[in-house]
């Protein structure tokens, strides 16, 4: 097993909190990436949902 993001050699066992990286650095710049990149749009999405009666009186007003 390979860490995706440096391709280090990775500790596979359950001892290895990260995996399937090598280390928490790795995990976190995965992550990164994504948030940085195509998980923008989704996450604008869940920020509506945490709101819901904000969302209904937008609406009312749009009406
Ligand atoms: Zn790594």
């Amino acid at each position: 097993m390979r860490c995706p993001t440096c391709k280090k050699a990775v500790d596979a066992t359950p001892a290895n909190r990260y995996r399937p990286f090598c280390s928490e650095r790795c995990r976190m710049v995965d992550l990164g990436t994504w948030a940085g990149e195509d998980y923008r749009v989704p996450g604008a999405a869940v920020e509506d949902r945490e709101h819901p009666d904000d969302l209904k009186d937008k609406k009312k007003i749009l009406h």
